[in-house]
């Protein structure tokens, strides 16, 4: 597919997108499945200095971490669609994950260092594993298990939160998921058909603009329902009247 020529060599990537491969530069393999990631490095800047300057627990700014080096990985990974960087863009997700699972459940697990030591090694695990075989279909059906893990926990923190605003967060998080798979799957599913059209798009473009705002309304939901854990009394603001963010305020005495 390369029509100019590619920095990179060859496509080794076990995926390919339904944007054309170097058009636009003949170092960037997918112009804008590699600059729709921006967004998210951000959104995720934001949150940190958020949750940094709050001093909220650590958790979460690894949280907002681990989304930057998800966007990266993801940059490199369409940038090269080479096999290591598909790596540098998988591996992460799964990583991500096991944070959430962390923070999901860890308030109710009542041995304090069990949890995040079998986390912390099942990520090890994985990145060796995933670094050794190519899984593609076993890749996807792990990572869905993984969401749907946190899935339960989520909704138990949904119906339990009587903050309006607070739940305005979590139906956005449902909101931009829902709208960026459609994307994802359309760029899958009729990609033979967008490629005739006179204007692709770029439905997997999209999709990481939405997982983007996304994962910045899933880790300030979170950062809520934890500062409320806490009795930090959190509000959900809005920074120039629109976008959100959790403010708390702690007791003296902590
Ligand atoms: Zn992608």
């Amino acid at each position: 597919m390369a029509d100019t020529s590619s920095f990179w060599g060859p496509v080794t990537s076990t995926t390919e997108w339904c944007e054309k491969n170097y058009v636009y530069s003949s170092y960037i393999a997918e112009f804008f499945n590699t600059i729709s990631n921006v967004p998210s490095i951000i959104l995720a800047v934001i949150g940190l200095i958020s949750s940094l300057s709050q001093r909220f627990e650590k958790r979460f700014s690894i949280l907002h971490i681990s989304n930057m080096i998800l966007a990266i990985g993801s940059m490199l990974f369409h940038a090269t669609l080479q096999n290591v960087q598909q790596q540098s863009d998988e591996t992460p997700m799964v990583w991500e994950m096991l944070l959430y699972i962390y923070i999901l459940y860890s308030p109710d697990w009542h041995y304090r260092s069990t949890m995040p030591t079998f986390l912390f090694l099942y990520g090890a695990v994985f990145a060796i594993v995933h670094s050794q075989f190519r899984f593609v279909t076993g890749f996807k059906v792990h990572y869905v298990i993984l969401c749907l893990i946190c899935t339960p926990r989520m909704y138990k923190y949904y119906i339990y939160s009587e903050d309006a605003a607070a739940k305005r967060l979590a139906k956005f998080y449902v909101g931009t998921l829902l709208l960026g798979s459609m994307w994802w799957l359309c760029d899958r599913l009729f990609c033979k058909e967008i490629s005739r059209w006179y204007f692709n798009p770029q439905g997997h473009a999209l999709w990481h603009v939405l997982m983007g705002f996304n994962s910045y309304f899933a880790n300030t939901f979170l950062m809520f329902c934890r500062a409320q854990q806490r009795g930090w009394a959190p509000r959900v603001v809005y920074l120039l009247g629109f976008f959100p963010y959790v403010k708390i305020q702690k007791p003296k005495t902590q």
